[in-house]
């Protein structure tokens, strides 16, 4: 298929999809779905309001004809979506597509890991942000131990999946974790990616002096371990990537708030409810689902505003993020658009 390439404002080309399929979750992380305030009344999304996955397939094969190479299923708690191997399946199939992962907290892995490598997954990014069951059971709002997501991890390996793990860093909750989380990914040749607290959404009530940067974390390992950079691996990686002297075990980061990557950000994000989201703290998305729903729209007439709304990014947010604007800035949350 000939791809069409696309640039924004800021020169960016379009790269990258990241789909959420879902924004309800079986977790109620307290940096990201606090369980106060997505109680048991919370009003989640009726499922008519979710794309189908003939939407999502149609938009796929659109958003990859004009240049994207991989996409990200997320959500939400993307398993918790019916059928989801059928997904990965239609999007996998799609040609020019490079690669496909899809980023879980791993409770389902053990019962879908090998069927979703069947269906074409490439990859799992799996969040675990400690190894000490009660605080993990603390920060997951739902008392679930550790031992449950290393099992998921363990499924993705045996099924073939490449696996990464992500960890949310965040001052006075878990900083405690980071070297015995670098010591175990090490020992079982996982790469671990340390991801900066981030303001999204305006539920989390973030600050500034919660977030540990990546220097801080660096520092730390240095004084266990051996580190070495290494080059990234496209134009846009967001991981800062080292090695561990002397094997081939990697480490990341993901310095979204002190370290802001914006100027090679070709990312787009597709919403639960079927909104294009240009930069993860935008407030309001572009519609595209009731847009498609139209009788007789023409991938043409879609491809044209997929087009348009990508041609007028100016996105930085990172680059310009103050205390007072994280504070007061309306932002889509994150279960909505998928980190
Ligand atoms: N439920 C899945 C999971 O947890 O992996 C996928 C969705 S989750 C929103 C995607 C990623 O965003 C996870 O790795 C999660 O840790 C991260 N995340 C959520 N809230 C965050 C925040 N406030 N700052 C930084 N990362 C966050
Ligand atoms: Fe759920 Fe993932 Fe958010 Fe945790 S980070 S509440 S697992 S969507
Ligand atoms: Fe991309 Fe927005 Fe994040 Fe900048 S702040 S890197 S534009 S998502």
């Amino acid at each position: 298929m000939e791809k069409l390439i696309i640039r924004d404002q800021l020169n960016r080309p379009l790269r990258d999809l990241r789909i959420s399929v879902i924004d309800r979750c079986n977790f109620r992380c307290t940096y990201c779905m606090p369980a106060e305030k997505f109680g048991p009344d919370f009003a989640f999304l009726p499922k008519s309001e979710l794309l189908t996955y003939e939407e999502i397939e149609r938009l796929g094969k659109i958003f990859v004809g004009l240049g994207v190479e991989k996409i990200r299923l997320t959500g939400g708690e993307p398993l918790l979506r019916k059928d989801l191997p059928l997904l990965v399946k239609k999007l996998s199939d799609i040609e020019g597509l490079k690669d496909i992962g899809l980023t879980t907290n791993g409770v389902l892995l053990p019962k879908y890991a090998k069927e979703l490598k069947a269906a074409g997954l490439l990859r799992v990014n799996i969040s675990l942000d400690t190894l000490n069951s009660e605080l993990f059971g603390q920060i997951n709002g739902r008392g679930v131990g550790v031992e449950t997501i290393l099992e998921g991890i363990r499924a993705a390996q045996d099924a073939g999946l490449g696996v990464k793990i992500n960890m949310v860093v965040k001052k006075g909750l878990n900083e405690t974790e980071i070297v015995p989380m670098a010591k175990f990914c090490k020992e079982q040749g996982l790469q671990l990616r340390f991801i900066e607290y981030m303001d999204v959404g305006s539920t989390n009530g973030w600050k500034m002096d919660e977030v540990v940067t990546k220097r801080e974390i660096y520092e730390l390992l240095k004084e266990h371990y051996l580190l070495e950079p290494v080059d990234p691996d496209y134009f846009g990686e967001v991981a800062k990537r080292y090695r561990y002297e002397g094997t081939d075990v990697d480490v990341g980061f993901i310095p979204s708030v002190s370290e802001s990557f914006c100027s090679s950000c070709t990312r787009a994000r597709l919403s639960a409810n079927g909104q294009i989201f240009t930069c993860l703290f935008n407030g309001e998305g572009h519609d595209i689902k009731e847009f498609m729903r139209r009788q007789d729209m023409t991938d043409e007439e879609i491809i044209e505003r997929i087009t348009g709304i990508w041609s007028g990014r100016k996105d930085r947010y990172s680059d310009e993020r103050t205390e007072e604007g994280a504070k007061n800035r309306k932002k889509i949350e994150m279960s909505y658009i998928g980190g």
